[in-house]
């Protein structure tokens, strides 16, 4: 690792920590770019690095929240989707004007990206940049599992051309668990372990899951995963 790399790294992942990340990463997409552009716009294309930040869940919000109330009053959604994902982006616009400020080129995708109604997918995996950063695997649920936190996290992504040294991909297999699968109430899991040459519909019948979530605010793939239990109790995780 260069000089200039490892100190820009760290200034930015301590840049990134102030600002709230609890993960930070660095994604090398080089060996992805193919996919990315077979999933969003030509110009998401031509970064070869992504910012990986994570803030993590609130335990007492994801362990009380019930997928059996209208999702219009449920404070698990609230905070998932209103809270955390909106810090999210105040953070990777923070993190945006950051690199740009030292003369690289930035572009902070949105924590919900926009949607592809036929594909049923963003226009950029924050899981597959965090994936590559080395912040966690993916488990059969199809959710990045960290260490510190397991899937009770979210992620945004900043795309950059600026120097930073990546990090390495994490792959452990989640073996004889079914919790997930056996919790979601319609079986959209089919049990497999992930595979980087498989498609998602091999694992995951995300039509199941989108049409329960128009009425139900379910996150019981993240309560249930044993993976983040007690996360109080974990060590910091990587880049921090
Ligand atoms: S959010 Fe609920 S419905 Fe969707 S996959 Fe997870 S457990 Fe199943
Ligand atoms: S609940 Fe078990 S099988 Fe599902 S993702 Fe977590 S560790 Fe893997």
């Amino acid at each position: 690792m260069q000089g200039d790399a490892v100190s820009l790294n760290e200034k930015l992942g301590n840049f990134c920590r102030a600002r709230g990340a609890d993960l930070f990463g660095i994604a090398d997409l080089v060996p992805v770019r193919d996919f990315i552009l077979s999933q969003g716009p030509a110009m998401l294309g031509q970064f070869p690095r992504a910012v990986s930040m994570g803030i993590r869940l609130n335990d007492g919000i994801v362990d009380s929240h019930s997928p059996n109330e209208p999702r219009r009053h449920s404070l698990y959604w609230h905070h998932v989707y209103d809270v955390v994902t909106q810090s999210l982006d105040f953070l990777a616009n923070d993190v945006t004007r950051w690199l740009i400020d030292r003369g690289f080129q930035a572009f902070p995708v949105p924590g919900s990206t926009p949607y592809d109604f036929d594909k049923l997918m963003g226009i950029f995996s924050h899981k597959l940049a965090a994936h590559l950063a080395g912040l966690g695997w993916i488990g059969k649920s199809c959710l990045l599992l960290t260490e510190p936190f397991g899937p009770r996290i979210r992620f945004v992504s900043v795309l950059t051309d600026a120097p930073l040294e990546p990090g390495s991909p994490l792959d452990r297999p989640c073996g004889k668990c079914r919790v997930c699968i056996d919790a979601c109430p319609v079986k959209a899991f089919t049990g497999a372990e992930f595979n980087p040459a498989e498609g998602r519909e091999v694992r995951f019948e995300v039509q199941k899951c989108s049409e329960y979530r128009r009425e139900h605010p379910c996150g019981l793939c993240v309560s249930t995963c044993p993976k983040g239990k007690n996360p109080r109790d974990k060590p910091p995780g990587p880049g921090l």
